[in-house]
């Protein structure tokens, strides 16, 4: 600092006209310091009066500081703790003249120790300058919030973007000596901390409230008095999903499944984008519709033609076609909605069906997953519906996709001790609770840049109970890391499946800044192990 000084003086910015300079004044003793306690100011642990000089300190001739006669009055400009906006001077000609005198302070110079540069950029005209356009920006950002809708998507984003400057001006104020409006800024702060709790009770409210009878489309309605004669079908919709369902399911339990639909969104943002969400952290989440149910009845011919005849897709053909058609749902995408397309009986688990599928959905909207990660999407369903139901009843499995000539190798994960595998896998049929996943996952589930490789036809049961494991861990214990772990190794998926174990590591080094000495992803693997190990009770097997 002292350099730093000695530099201006010699440039000769320091005369009192350029007024751009603020200094911390050091008193001789604590006793001193006590008759300016309105003034005082903690430099590192000093208490000091942050000062602009006004009369009686002399420069001295050498350039290397100030100096000033024994037993003389010191006058100097301070602030208004409170009010930033307020300047002791005005600049008259080439002077600093006193335009507030209670903010004008006169020491006696043997109380003085030392006088130290400390903004040497700035006044108390250029603070309150800065303080003016933060409090405009402020005012604008409050104008726009009360534009929107409360608790809709702009209304946080801009809630949000408030209460960062909030913070910021918080911390400004406190660095630039205007304590006493840093104390007073805090309160304000804590009630647009609560604002944007209240938000999310309104978002809720607002979703919960949208359930609503919805309209079958004419094309709807022709379609399916042809393919299923004699069925009644309905509709109802919320916010954000659709459900579409046959005669023999209750109204009020569609109604019901949309509320809880309703709420699982709710929960996924409360838990995986709130917290971080932010310029680097968008929410992908959208504001409208995103997923239609369509609950047809338990019959096979209507199963395969309402697809076709209304969704306009198809089925596929030979082995393929009589596969999928045995399958009880299947999840494909219709326009700009995700469709969970299911035959149904009235006896079956509507709620457990509605939640996986709504785990898969936000997982791919939230992750932005175009390929692969077929354990992201597992992971996120099994999540869902055990955080809501304490179950899980959906098994998803696909089939091996047919190779073409010459094409005789099968993708599979890296460790190639099995043999290659059979034309048709066995489904992973994975019914238990958490204890009996987290269980297999640690006794017998893939190392994880295994499982992250893996497709879904290719799935068995410790794959699943790895899946969730893993997505319940990483997303719910690390923390903004997880989140951003889980949207960048989609994001590398989604470029490229030679690259994917490569920049995995690299990724995963960068983002849990891990020293380069290990594998990354082997040292998140011992870290997964240990939380496991510990949630559950149970021992987890040596290493291999
Ligand atoms: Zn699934």
């Amino acid at each position: 600092m002292r350099s730093l000084l000695a530099l201006l003086l010699a440039a000769g910015l320091l005369s009192p006209a350029a007024g751009a300079q603020i200094y911390a004044l050091h008193f001789k003793d604590e006793k001193a310091a006590k008759n300016f306690s309105k003034q005082l100011y903690d430099l590192e642990g000093k208490q000091v009066m942050l000062v602009m000089l006004k009369s009686g300190v002399i420069e001295k001739a050498d350039g290397s500081g100030f100096t000033w006669n024994e037993n003389s009055r010191l006058e100097f400009f301070v602030q208004d703790q409170e009010d930033p906006s307020k300047v002791s001077y005005k600049i008259v000609g080439d002077e600093l003249e006193a335009a507030d005198k209670s903010l004008v302070i006169g020491v006696q110079s043997d109380r003085v120790e030392s006088l130290q540069g400390f903004m040497p950029r700035e006044s108390f005209a250029t603070l309150a300058k800065e303080y003016g356009r933060r409090a405009r920006e402020l005012e604008e950002l409050a104008k726009r919030q009360a534009e929107e809708q409360k608790g809709s998507p702009a209304w946080f984003a801009i809630g949000r973007v408030r209460v960062q400057a909030l913070e910021q001006l918080h911390i400004w104020l406190g660095e630039t000596g205007y304590g006493r409006a840093a104390n007073k800024l805090e309160r304000d702060l804590l009630r647009e901390r609560k604002a944007l709790d209240e938000g999310a009770k309104e978002r809720i409210n607002r979703a919960l409230g949208s359930v609503k009878e919805s309209e079958l489309s004419p094309k709807f309605k022709d379609v399916s008095a042809k393919v299923a004669p004699g069925v009644k079908f309905a509709a109802q919709e919320s916010q954000h999903l659709r459900i579409i369902y046959h005669d023999k399911v209750d109204p009020a339990r569609v109604t019901a499944l949309l509320e809880l639909g309703e709420r699982a969104i709710e929960l996924f943002k409360n838990e995986f984008v709130d917290p971080y969400v932010g310029e680097d952290f968008k929410d992908h989440i959208p504001d409208g519709m995103f997923e239609e149910f369509f609950f047809g009845r338990d019959d096979a011919i209507q199963y395969e033609r309402m697809l076709v005849e209304y969704y306009g897709q198809g089925w596929g053909s030979g082995k393929e076609k009589e596969d999928r058609l045995k399958a009880q749902g299947s999840r494909r995408n219709h326009e700009k909605l995700a469709l969970a397309y299911w035959k149904i009986t009235d006896q079956e688990d509507l709620e457990g069906i509605v939640l996986h599928e709504l785990g898969h959905t936000l997982a791919s909207l939230h992750y932005e997953i175009l390929n692969g990660q077929d354990w992201l999407g597992e992971g996120s369903g099994y999540y869902l519906s055990f955080a809501l139901l304490s179950r899980n009843n959906v098994n998803c499995f696909a089939f091996e996709p047919e190779k073409g000539p010459g094409d005789g190798t099968v993708a599979k994960g890296p460790g190639g001790s099995k043999p290659k595998a059979p034309a048709k896998k066995t489904a992973a049929v994975m019914q238990g609770a958490r204890e009996v996943m987290a269980e297999m996952a640690l006794m017998a589930g893939p190392p994880m840049d295994q499982l992250a490789k893996k497709e879904l036809w290719d799935f068995a049961n410790e794959d699943m109970a790895k899946s969730w494991a893993w997505y319940d861990w990483i997303s719910r214990r690390c923390g903004k890391q997880g989140q951003v772990w889980l949207r960048r190794s989609s994001k590398i998926a989604n470029v490229s499946r030679d690259l994917f174990l490569l920049e995995l590591r690299k990724m995963t080094a960068e983002v849990f800044a891990l020293a380069p000495d290990k594998d990354p992803v082997q040292a998140l693997e011992e870290r997964w192990k240990e939380y496991l190990t510990r949630e559950y009770d149970v021992a987890a097997p040596p290493a291999r």
